[in-house]
């Protein structure tokens, strides 16, 4: 008889253990995942990514509207939003998805799902009301949640997180949100669009603060000129409520109190991972305040209790719990020795315009010592972004001192989707000439991926030596038409 119930039992049905469980069962393991919510899907499906992103589409298109008259078109006076609908079309959206991530469908493939809170009882068995189910691996995928840090006076005023803000019944006059970084960001600027007065308090001295500061800088500006108020280099002292009224105190570097009054505030201040009541200390895997501690291979402390996704803090994002639920599955189940790889993770703040990035910037360049240049070509100077009336941003390509690429940013229209060809340059080694010589159709957005590459080499290209080299060679003669501000008139490159 078998000595436990299952191969590997996955407590949390998020992205990590969804992409865990269907992986695991697919592959003939017998799998348990376990979820304490009433739904499968996590944070992403229900309080994230995907109702983040909704409620942006919705944003993009009222200020679109709003903005008609910049196409060329009739301006029209927009009546203003009903909150509830945004919320009904969120929900809708998540109900389509929710489908594919449903109990029939994990069962169909072969996975059982329970629901209850899992808390472990000894290093392979977990509680779950009162019923055991003992596992030989586990994964924790358990996630993450919003801090509300001990300010004084925010845990008795209420106050939004992103658990609350994508379903409310009406929309906020005003919104103080705490917090400058990627969910703190795109709020700010959809909400400001809906026509909430939005202000962002954040205590650096640059939002998005992974970021190099002048691309964060540049999406700023974008925001400041949309309406948003920043506070930078401010801390909050406290909080509190007066009838209606939310008031936030911040004081300034300098010093001196400000209060500023919304009807309510936002906390995206970052994230805390959901390590209580697993009874993680009674069996031995090791956590602090950045999540449960893990090697390369995603082993815990206990060596067949594996942590993916938030849960680890490593990179909070979908697509990073989705591979390292891979890593797990190869560790876990087949026990080959995969390491999680993270130099080409990519990500992207989903403003617009868009800041997308992959690899190294130049922060993360300079804070690991690393020589650079930094090549780059401008949207205002792509075809399709005039013809979209999308001006602003550019491509930030880093090249070691051995001229390799060693990480991309865009800040532009669809700079997510603009990343895709630079996950596949630097992932496949891809020659910079490979990109620079390869068509691309005209007029896409894309075609400044291939620009910046082509910026790189033309100087070798095009540079004097090979123009000489090529003029004797081949008996050409040279320019046929010179500027009246050049300085000779003739052949200059022969003299
Ligand atoms: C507003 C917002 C916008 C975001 N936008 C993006 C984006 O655009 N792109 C992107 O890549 N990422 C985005 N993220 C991040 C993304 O949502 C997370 O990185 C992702 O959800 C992490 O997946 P996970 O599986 O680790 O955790 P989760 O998705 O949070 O899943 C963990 C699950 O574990 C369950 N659980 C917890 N404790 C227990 C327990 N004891 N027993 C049983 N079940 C338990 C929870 O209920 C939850 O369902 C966003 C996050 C937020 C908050």
């Amino acid at each position: 008889m078998a000595q436990f119930d299952y191969d590997i039992g996955i407590i949390g049905g998020g992205a990590a253990g969804l992409t865990v469980a269907s992986g695991a069962a697919q592959l003939g393991a017998k799998a348990l995942l376990i979820e304490r919510e009433s739904a499968l899907g996590g944070d992403c499906l229900h309080y994230g990514c995907v109702p983040s992103k909704t409620l942006i589409k919705s944003a993009h298109v009222y200020h679109a509207i709003k903005n008609a008259s910049a196409y060329g078109l009739p301006s029209v006076d927009v009546p203003p939003v009903d909150f509830r609908k945004v919320a009904d079309r969120i929900r809708s959206v998540v109900a389509t998805i929710q489908e594919h991530d449903s109990v029939e469908r994990f069962c169909g493939l072969g996975a059982q799902v329970e629901f209850g809170e899992a808390r472990f009882t000894d290093a392979h068995t977990v509680d779950l009301d009162g019923r055991p189910f003992s596992a030989k691996a586990w994964v924790i995928a358990t996630g993450s949640s919003p801090v509300v840090p001990p300010i004084e006076g925010l845990r008795e005023t209420a106050h939004l997180t992103n658990r609350e803000i994508f379903y409310m019944d009406k929309l906020p006059a005003s919104m103080t949100i705490l917090g400058g970084g990627p969910i703190g960001i795109e709020m700010a600027q959809a909400f400001s669009r809906f026509g909430s007065r939005v202000t962002v308090v954040d205590m650096s001295n640059q939002i998005l603060g992974k970021e190099d500061k002048d691309l964060a800088d540049a999406v700023m500006a974008v925001l400041a000129n949309e309406g948003v108020i920043f506070h930078l280099n401010a801390t909050v002292v406290r909080v509190r409520e007066e009838g209606d009224r939310k008031v936030v105190v911040i004081k300034a570097a300098e010093g001196i109190e400000q209060e500023l009054v919304s009807e309510t505030i936002l906390v995206a201040i970052g994230r805390t991972a959901n390590v209580n009541g697993l009874g993680l200390e009674a069996i031995g895997v090791d956590f602090n305040r950045g999540g449960i501690k893990v090697d390369n291979r995603l082993r815990t402390s206990r060596k067949h209790i594996f942590a993916a996704g938030d849960i680890n803090g490593a990179y909070q994002f979908t697509h990073a719990a989705g591979y390292e639920g891979g890593i797990v599955i190869a560790n876990a189940v087949f026990r080959l020795p995969r390491k999680a790889d993270y130099t080409y993770l990519p990500w992207c703040t989903y403003t617009d315009p868009e800041l997308a990035s992959i690899g190294l910037n130049e922060k993360a360049a300079q804070a690991r010592g690393i020589d650079y240049s930094v090549w780059t070509e401008a949207f205002q100077d792509n075809d399709r972004g005039l013809a979209e009336g999308e001006r602003i941003g550019r491509i930030k390509m880093l090249l070691d001192e051995k001229e390799k690429p060693i990480g991309v940013q865009i800040l532009g229209p669809h700079a997510g989707d603009l990343m895709s060809e630079w996950v596949a340059v630097l992932n496949g080694k891809m020659k910079l000439s490979t990109l620079a010589s390869a068509v691309h159709p005209y007029p896409t957005l894309g075609e400044i991926n291939k620009r910046v590459a082509g910026n790189y080499l033309a100087p070798k290209i095009f540079s004097d030596r090979v123009r000489k080299g090529l003029k004797l060679f081949f008996n050409l003669k040279g320019r046929a038409c010179h500027q009246p501000q050049d300085k000779c008139l003739h052949d200059c490159e022969m003299e």
